[in-house]
């Protein structure tokens, strides 16, 4: 079976809906509780294995109560292989704080916890296992210098390597060689390049930026409802989202990579895998949770089906 590695964190996210963001020293009622499972590692893994592909994730949880909430979807969903998630000793799992007003805008703060001490030793453990792994995907939530060491250790082994970078920090331009696609919203590429982003010409620019700087592949930049860019050294395709009644948009970004590198691994070319993707993160769109939103793929092939694929 193929077989993806995704190495990146595991959250739960504590999330209290408020009528608006309370100002500083201000205490307001919230209007509704919720706990979900979440981080990108673990969003992205569940996307990769709903679509019926073997997801191997890489992570760390603390030795507490918070790790049985955040390990519960991985646990349950076929495909998804949590041999390489291992337990720190004195560390929380980590957890995201997350305030959302009515308008739906939201003010997040994360502690990372165990998230913190996903290692190189992790990287090295996983690269020994029996698993052909058919792609690398990872996430800027754990330490950068364990996400540069997997992406180039990664490459040495002919693995495609796939970079979100999200969330975004100026990284170091030695990184982008080991790179085969990177993946950031437009917020993100404004962040890597350190030029604001309002129009199609700069995602241009600033992807071309970044191929120069050694992105192997592509620079597939996502717009949210306007869908996502594609930059190679010889093509630039926007390709618009699929229209779909939207009600949380939560995790997007995670449906998308999970569709990309899945449909990367089975063959597809850089657009139409892009396409994939595209209808993968439209679908997480009309359900509520990162995690309960993202589709199966039988539901993708049918969403496919009655919107085209062309
Ligand atoms: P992130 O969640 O990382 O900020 P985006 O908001 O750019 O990422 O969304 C990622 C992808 O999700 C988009 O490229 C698009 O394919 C899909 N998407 C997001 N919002 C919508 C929407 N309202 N309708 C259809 N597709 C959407």
């Amino acid at each position: 079976m193929v077989s993806i590695c995704i190495i990146g964190s595991i959250h739960v996210d504590f999330i209290i809906r408020v009528p608006r963001i309370p100002s500083i020293g201000e205490t307001i009622l919230g209007e509704g509780f919720e706990i979900h499972p979440g981080g990108k590692g673990a969003n992205q893994c569940i996307g990769v294995a709903r679509l019926g592909v073997r997801a191997s994730l890489v992570s760390r949880v603390g030795n507490d109560f918070l790790a049985d909430m955040a390990l519960k979807n991985l646990k349950t969903e076929d495909n998804v292989v949590l041999d390489y998630v291992s337990t720190v000793e004195g560390v929380h799992t980590g957890v995201a704080f997350i305030l959302v007003d009515s308008s739906g805008d939201n003010i997040i703060a994360v502690a990372p916890g165990a998230d913190m001490y996903v290692s190189r030793s992790d990287v090295d453990k996983v690269l020994k296992s029996i698993h052909g792994f058919k792609a690398l995907l990872v996430q800027l939530e754990i330490p950068l210098d364990t996400v540069a060491y997997a992406l180039e250790k990664f490459h040495e082994k002919d693995v495609l390597t796939i970079l979100n970078p999200a969330p975004a920090v100026v990284l170091h331009e030695s990184i982008y060689k080991y790179v085969d696609v990177l993946t950031p919203n437009s917020t993100e590429l404004g962040i890597l390049v350190g030029l604001d982003i309002g129009s199609l010409d700069d995602v241009i620019h600033a992807s071309r930026k970044l191929l120069k700087a050694g992105v192997r592949i592509a620079v597939v930049t996502t717009l949210g409802a306007n869908g996502a860019v594609v930059v190679t050294r010889n093509r630039v395709v926007h390709l618009p989202a699929f229209k779909v009644k939207a009600i949380d948009t939560t995790g997007a970004g995670d449906a998308f990579n999970a569709g990309l590198a899945v449909a990367l691994t089975e063959g597809m070319g850089i657009i139409d895998a892009v396409l994939f993707a595209n209808a993968v993160a439209a679908l997480s769109t009309t359900k509520m949770g990162a995690q309960e939103g993202l589709p199966r793929r039988d539901d993708v092939e049918d969403f496919i089906k009655r919107h085209g694929l062309s």
